[in-house]
C-alpha cells in the first residue's frame, strides 16, 4: 500500500473536492437543459396560461403580440412595432370594440382572454432560433374569429348611433356573425380617455358590451318563453287551446290592458303569439306550473353564463312558487321581474330556428400561427334540445305569422320569409319610457341567421325594432 506525504495527500484531497464541485456542476447544467427541454415541449403551454404568470409580459420582448381577425381575414386587432414601444391598434376604431375588448389600461373582452394565444409563437421551432440569433422578435399567433365584417359593418349602420344593440348569430352552429353596440368606444383611445370613460358622472355605459352585458325586461319576446312552458306542460293539448279576449283581463283586483281594450276576440296560441294579446298570455301563465317553469329557463341559459370569452351578465326569471296572481300574470306577457340580455333573447330565438336544440354560442374560431397554419381550432360542446321539432315548428309557424299577418309586417323582407316576435317593455313603472326588442330568424323553413335587435328607449318593438330587423336579414341574404 502507497503511504501519502502530507503533501500528496492535501493535493488528493483538493482534487477529489474539485471533482465533485465539476461533477455536481455538470449534473446542475444537464438537469437545468433537460428541465428547459422539458418546459419548452410540455409545460410551455400549461405555464403561460397561468393568469397569475406575469411571463406574458416579459414575452413581450420575444414575441410580437398576434392579431385578431374577422372569419373573412379583416385584420381588426395588430401591434405596430415602434422605437418607443409596442402599439396595439383597432383599424376600426369603435366598430369592432365590443368584441375585442382593449389592451391597455389592463385587458377586457378577447384581449383578455385570448392573451395566452396572442403572445405565443407557433412558427417553426427553426425560425424561432433563427430570430433570436438575428435579435428579432417572434411573431405572435393570430386570433380568427366568427365575426363577418360586411355584416358587422351593416349592423352599425342600421342602429345609427341609436343606443342599443344588434346581436347576430347562426342558429345551427352558435357562430356569432356580428355583435354590435352603441355608444361604443373607441380601443385606440382608451388610454388617453380613461377618466373620461370611467368617470363615476358617465352614465352612458360605454364600456359595456350591451349584447351581453345589458339587462332589459324582455316585453312580449318573453312570450315565446310562456308558450313554450305552456307546450311541454300541455304536449297532446296545446293545438286546441282557445281564449276569448275582452281587451283587458283582471286579477288579484288589478286590471290589466290588452291591445288597444278593444280586444282580440277569439284566439288560439298561435293567434295570440301573432297578435301579442296580453289576456290570453295571462290566463295560460296563470295555468303553468312555477317550478317547471323555472326550470324551463334554467334549459334556455337563465342564469348561467352564456358565452365564453367575454364579459356577460346573467339573465334571471325571479318568479316564486309563491308569487301572487299579478306578479305572475305580468311575467307571462314579459313585464314582471325577469331581465334578460340581448344575447340570451337571441338565444332562445335561434333555438325554435334550429328546430327546439340550443347551442352554445362563441366568438373564437380558430388560431393560426403568423405562417397562417392552423395551431388550434375552438371546440363547442354539442347542443341541447329543449322543445320537440314540432313544438319548435308551430312557433316558428306563429312566428312567420307575427310578421305575415300580426303585429309586425315591419319586418318583412323582400328576399325570405322572416319569422319573428316584438317587445315593447317598460320599465321604471313608466308609460313613457319604453325600450323596443325585435327578434328573429330566416329563411323561416331553412334559417342560416338569427338577430336581436335591442333599442334602449327606443320605442315600439315592431314600429322602432323590426324595420332594423328586416334590414340586417335582408342585407345578409342578397348580398
Ligand atoms: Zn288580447
Amino acid at each position: 500500500m502507497k503511504n501519502y506525504t502530507k503533501r500528496e495527500e492535501s493535493r488528493f484531497q483538493e482534487n477529489k473536492q474539485i471533482y465533485v464541485i465539476g461533477a455536481l456542476l455538470s449534473l446542475m447544467l444537464v438537469s437545468l437543459i433537460a428541465g428547459l427541454l422539458v418546459f419548452e415541449f410540455t409545460g410551455r403551454q400549461e405555464t403561460l396560461a397561468r393568469p397569475e404568470n406575469n411571463r406574458y409580459e416579459a414575452n413581450d420582448s420575444r414575441v410580437v403580440r398576434g392579431e385578431i381577425e374577422t372569419s373573412d381575414r379583416v385584420v381588426i386587432a395588430d401591434t405596430r412595432v415602434t422605437e418607443d414601444g409596442d402599439v396595439r391598434e383597432y383599424p376600426f376604431g369603435v366598430l369592432f370594440s365590443p368584441v375585442t375588448g382593449y389592451s391597455s389600461m389592463g385587458r377586457t373582452g378577447l384581449e383578455s382572454s385570448m392573451n395566452r394565444y396572442l403572445m405565443t409563437s407557433s412558427v417553426s421551432l427553426g425560425q424561432q432560433v433563427k430570430n433570436d440569433l438575428l435579435d428579432q422578435r417572434n411573431p405572435g399567433d393570430h386570433l380568427i374569429t366568427t365575426i363577418d365584417s360586411d355584416l358587422q359593418h351593416h349592423c352599425w349602420e342600421v342602429l345609427a348611433g341609436r343606443t342599443g344593440s344588434v346581436t347576430v348569430m347562426e342558429p345551427s352552429s352558435g357562430r356569432i356573425l356580428a355583435m354590435v353596440t352603441s355608444p361604443a368606444f373607441d380601443a385606440n383611445t382608451v388610454k388617453e380617455n380613461w377618466e373620461t370613460l370611467t368617470d363615476p358622472g358617465n352614465d352612458t355605459g360605454i364600456l359595456l358590451n350591451r349584447c351581453t352585458q345589458g339587462l332589459y325586461p324582455p316585453g312580449s319576446t318573453f312570450k315565446l318563453v310562456t308558450a313554450m312552458e305552456f307546450m311541454r306542460e300541455n304536449p297532446e293539448t296545446y293545438p286546441y287551446y282557445r281564449y276569448t279576449c275582452s281587451g283587458h283581463y283582471t286579477v288579484d283586483g288589478q286590471e290589466i290592458l290588452c291591445g288597444d281594450g278593444n280586444g282580440h276576440g277569439e284566439v288560439d296560441l298561435r293567434k295570440a303569439i301573432a297578435l301579442s294579446c296580453n289576456a290570453a298570455f295571462i290566463d295560460i301563465g296563470l295555468k303553468l306550473d312555477i317550478p317547471l317553469w323555472q326550470s324551463l329557463t334554467r334549459e334556455l341559459g337563465f342564469g348561467g353564463k352564456l358565452i365564453q370569452e367575454i364579459p356577460s351578465s346573467l339573465s334571471s326569471f325571479s318568479l316564486a312558487e309563491d308569487s301572487k296572481g299579478f306578479e305572475t300574470a305580468q311575467t307571462a306577457f314579459g313585464q314582471g321581474k325577469t331581465m334578460e340580455t340581448p344575447l340570451q333573447n337571441l338565444l332562445i330565438t335561434a333555438m325554435i330556428a334550429n328546430g327546439g336544440v340550443r347551442v352554445q354560442p362563441y366568438l373564437a374560431d380558430q388560431i393560426v400561427s403568423d405562417h397562417n397554419e392552423t395551431v388550434f381550432r375552438f371546440t363547442q360542446d354539442a347542443g341541447k334540445r329543449v322543445i320537440t321539432k314540432e313544438q319548435a315548428d308551430y312557433l316558428t309557424d306563429a312566428m312567420i305569422a307575427v310578421v305575415n299577418e300580426g303585429t309586425s309586417p315591419q319586418a318583412a323582407s323582400p328576399a325570405c320569409q322572416v319569422a319573428g316576435k316584438s317587445g315593447t317593455a317598460q320599465y321604471a313603472s313608466s308609460f313613457e319610457n319604453m325600450h323596443a326588442w325585435f327578434t328573429a330568424f330566416a329563411p323561416a323553413k331553412e334559417p342560416v341567421i338569427a338577430v336581436t335587435v335591442m333599442l334602449e328607449k327606443g320605442g315600439y318593438g315592431s314600429a322602432d325594432a323590426a324595420p332594423l330587423a328586416g334590414d340586417i336579414i335582408t342585407y345578409y341574404l342578397t348580398r
